[in-house]
């Protein structure tokens, strides 16, 4: 096997198809390579490696040490030094890369080389002794750091010692004698630390730099991220090593990471941040505060630092130039590394640029209209669950605004919560239920769970593209960085912001969009969903065959779903409208009722009620179906539970507290998901069904006259398991149609159909569909029965399930497609069988997730419905789905 690729001078062995085999990393650099674009001379060890590595007891395939010395030489060969050589030595990164990007999970070893010797020979190469010895300084405290598991806060305090003693500020007002005499000091720390020397040989460097990075697949962060980013373990991760050029080599040297538009509004605007005399690693680690690339950007951030553009001028054409070619050779925003060595630029990494979601909006259809790339494509490129983060709200713009600081819009939304100074507090706060604002100087790997817990982040220190701002992007969630007036005091819990004094607890709102940062709550407003996000929706809608309904029973809802483009309510849940006051009582009054004409005189009130609402349900949805389903959970659900509450109802009712205390514990059931409900209910007491299906058609009859669109309503029937259930539910709702038929002298169309969500359901759909005129999934249901597991009670094995791989979703997000699935192709198939054309969709919460959507496409289901919220993924998933 081919274990090792090579790139540089202009060719190379891979390409940027050869992800899987070289990572990301890698094969973007054999790709830039291959397109003639300056990159530093290395190689790629494959994930090959790193499977085999964990496969045998952590070790290496027999050859690779020949073939990774031979790499070596040929790098070198390219570069034109010598690795170890003590005249003109070569240097090389060792940099991880897996096939998904996971910026800042795994590590990184630069400079890797140096020794003692090899330092010497630098510094009469370069003719700059300070920088020699500033870059060996840098690779013992990274070395030790990911190599040999010694802390880089142990060589920050010496350098911080340093400083203050020397009364200095900046890394950079270091001298060539202060580096080499650190140098020394770092040495005897190590080795006092680890009782063995700093490791002088380059080769054992290298190698142990290689088995620290693939060693680092199975650190905790990387563990982590790949569990937030369903990121196979099997995958493994690359080793890419490359020869060094460096941007900290004096005044015309400077590193930067760059996006070819700005990733988090999607303008096409070369966006960037850089710093002079440094390498990579001090841009993301927010030591300095970085400089614009652009002199725009620059003007726009009011930064009186100069931009790369007005320091070197022709490094930076050059540059734009590469960016340029890169998007349009990719046909995406790239994210790109540099490094300018004596005015010379090298490009070490391009990849697709993690962008928010209202960027990923603007750049498909921007990037579709510039001919780039197709329409489908664009539709394609945007994922679906990414448009919660367009769902998020924004600070009312009219609203006053207590403004405490101010930061980098970093990632966009507004949030409001407590304020919590660690990752830690913030898991525990969200497990109670309280919402937070994660409040630190900088975020690291360490704080992911933090973050995930938080309703936003707020540093300060950092730039747009310190580790806080790229993960809350990717995370979607709103977050404010380098927020540089602020003050946190980790020790006092609190934060001092203009005088002011917040401590824990404290409420806050910040706006990633903006900046800001203010005290208390802020009033919210929802998002428009206009411009990119309707361009996009059009162009999905153009390809998407199953129709998106939504799941509403309020009139909010349905305005809601309808805005999102909702064509019509696929579940309209009755029993969520008798909890209204007035309503309640009246359902409590036909609950305790002892006889069918005590239940009809209370059902009596409640049909103008019920009429009403399904009135102003058609009229929203003018003309659009309908499907109400007939009241669902046990009566028992309409009750009051415990003494105190049934004496205050007994009371209100006028009737005896024992009566009604009796009568809730003849209700009461052990397993009401299995229990009195359903079409059960309406065979008990016909009498409720037959008044929900007249106030059904007779608010059908009057909102189609209101409009002058016939309402044409689908009655559900759920929980059927038996057909003689729903034919004899049906023949009830049939006589109530022909009476009101009669009465208004009007002709009515309606649907009678039933849920499928029960398994026996499912297998007798064949013979249910002989009388089920559609049939819509209750995937929720069917879950639950199919596995036996009970939503409400799920919680506390499901994580544990999933953590030890017997699960791999929680089948009530994504649908169970082997087990549950099955059933409803079957029962589809079976449907159908009878009933030629017979309507089907699905009505759970899986209506919504796209994974579910995508299966449903497969089994053909006419539509999906899910929460307004969710109706604009399941818009753009369905249309995926199509493509
Ligand atoms: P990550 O995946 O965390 O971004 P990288 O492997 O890209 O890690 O490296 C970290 C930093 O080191 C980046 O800023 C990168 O540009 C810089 N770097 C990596 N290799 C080299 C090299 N050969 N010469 C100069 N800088 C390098
Ligand atoms: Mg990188
Ligand atoms: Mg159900």
């Amino acid at each position: 096997a081919k274990w090792v690729y090579a790139f540089g001078g202009g060719s190379a062995d891979g390409r940027a198809g050869d992800k899987d085999l070289l990572g990301g990393k890698g094969a973007n650099l054999a790709e830039m390579s291959g397109l003639g674009l300056p990159v530093p001379p290395g190689f790629t060890i494959t994930t090959a490696v790193c499977t085999h590595y964990y496969a045998n007891g952590r070790s290496y395939p027999k050859e690779l040490r020949a073939d990774v010395e031979a790499a070596l030489v040929e790098t070198g060969r390219i570069a034109g030094r010598g690795f170890g050589d003590g005249s003109d030595p070569l240097l090389v990164s060792v940099r991880s890369g897996a096939r998904a990007s996971m910026p800042g999970m795994m590590d990184t070893v630069l400079n890797l080389g140096l020794n003692d010797r090899t330092v010497e020979a630098l510094a009469r190469q370069s003719g700059d002794e300070r920088f020699a010895y500033d870059s060996y300084r840098r690779f013992i405290q990274m070395y030790s750091d990911v190599v040999l598991g010694l802390d880089h806060e142990v060589f920050e305090e010496i350098l911080e010692e340093e400083k203050a003693g020397l009364g200095v500020e900046f890394d950079t007002e270091l001298e060539a004698g202060h580096w080499r005499r650190l140098v020394e000091v770092y040495k005897a720390r190590v080795e006092e630390e680890l009782g063995t020397a700093f490791p002088q040989d380059p080769h054992e460097q290298l190698w142990g730099a290689i088995g620290a990075v693939f060693s680092s697949w199975m650190n905790h962060r990387a563990i982590t991220y790949r569990r937030l980013h369903d990121i196979p373990e099997d995958w493994g991760t690359a080793v890419n090593v490359q020869a060094m050029v460096f941007g900290n080599m004096g005044n015309n040297s400077a590193t930067g990471v760059a996006f070819t538009r700005d990733p988090s509004t999607g303008e096409k605007k070369l966006y960037g941040e850089f710093l002079v005399n440094a390498q990579g690693e001090d841009v993301v680690a927010g030591i300095r505060t970085p400089q614009n690339i652009t002199e725009e950007a620059r003007i726009n951030a009011g930064s009186d630092k100069p931009s790369l553009e007005k320091v070197m001028p022709q490094a930076f054409a050059e540059f734009v130039d590469i960016a340029g070619k890169l998007e349009r050779h990719y046909r995406d925003m790239q994210d790109l590394e540099f490094t300018i060595e004596r005015g010379q630029l090298w490009m070490l990494q391009t990849r697709s640029g993690k962008r928010t979601a209202k960027a990923a909006l603007k750049i498909a259809v921007e990037l579709a209209e510039e001919g780039l790339i197709s329409r489908q494509e664009a539709v394609a490129r945007i994922e679906p669950g990414s448009l919660d983060q367009l769902l998020h709200p924004t600070i009312d713009p009219a609203a006053e605004r207590d403004v405490i600081g101010m930061g980098l819009p970093a990632s966009p939304g507004a949030a409001t919560g407590e304020i919590v100074f660690s990752s830690e507090e913030a898991e525990e706060a969200k497990a109670q239920g309280r919402k937070v604002i994660l409040v630190r100087v900088e975020t690291s790997p360490e704080d992911i769970h933090g973050m995930h817990a938080a309703e936003g982040i707020l540093t300060t220190r950092g730039g747009m593209t310190s580790h806080a701002a790229v993960v809350a992007r990717g995370m979607g969630k709103p977050c404010v960085s380098g927020a540089g007036s602020l003050r946190v005091d980790y020790k006092n819990q609190t934060m001092l912001a203009l005088g002011r004094s917040f401590s824990r607890g404290d409420v806050i709102t910040i706006d990633g969009s903006s900046g800001q940062v203010l005290a208390g709550a802020a009033p919210m407003l929802q998002p428009e969903l206009s411009g990119d996000f309707a361009a996009i929706m059009a162009w999905a809608d153009e390809n998407r065959r199953m129709k998106v309904r939504t799941n509403a029973e309020t009139p909010a809802d349905a305005r809601m779903a309808r805005s999102f483009g909702a064509e019509g309510i696929g579940l309209c849940r009755t029993e969520h409208m008798f909890f209204d006051d007035d309503r309640i009582v009246a359902m409590r009054e036909m609950i305790l009722a002892d006889s069918e004409q005590g239940r009809r005189a209370a059902l009596a009130k409640l049909l103008p009620m019920q009429r009403s609402d399904f009135v102003e349900l058609f009229e929203i949805m003018a003309g659009l179906p309908v499907t109400i389903r007939l009241l669902d959970p046990p009566l028992h659900e309409f009750l009051p539970k415990g003494e105190e509450e049934i004496a205050e109802v007994a009371a209100a009712l006028g009737v005896d507290a024992e009566v009604l205390r009796q009568r809730t514990e003849a209700l009461h059931e052990f397993n009401p998901m299995l229990g009195h409900r359903g079409c059960r209910l309406a065979v008990s007491f016909p009498e409720i069904a037959e008044m929900q299906a007249r106030a059904i058609f007779e608010a059908a009859i009057e909102a189609g006259s209101k409009t002058g669109r016939p309402v044409e309503p689908e009655i559900m029937v759920p929980l059927v398991g038996i057909m003689k259930e729903l034919e004899f539910v049906k023949a009830r709702i049939d006589a109530v149609a022909a009476d009101v038929m009669k009465e208004s002298g009007t002709t009515l169309h309606y649907l009678t159909g039933t849920m499928i969500e029960l398994p026996r359901a499912a297998i007798r759909a064949h013979v249910i569909a002989e009388v089920a005129e559609f049939f819509s999934f209750g995937t929720n249901d069917l879950t639950q029965t199919t596995f036996g597991i009970s939503r409400d009670d799920a919680a506390s094995f499901l994580e544990t399930y999933r953590q030890k791989g017997v699960i791999e979703q929680d089948p009530f997000v994504s649908l169970d497609i082997d087990g549950v699935g099955e059933l409803v192709r079957m029962a589809a198939e079976k449907g159908r069988a009878t009933r030629k054309g017979i309507k089907l969709g699905i009505c759970g919460e899986h209506g919504g997730d796209p994974a579910s959507v995508a299966f449903c496409e497969q089994v053909g289901l006419d539509y999906v419905s899910c929460s307004p919220f969710r109706v604009p993924i399941a818009r753009l998933a369905a249309a995926q789905a199509a493509l």
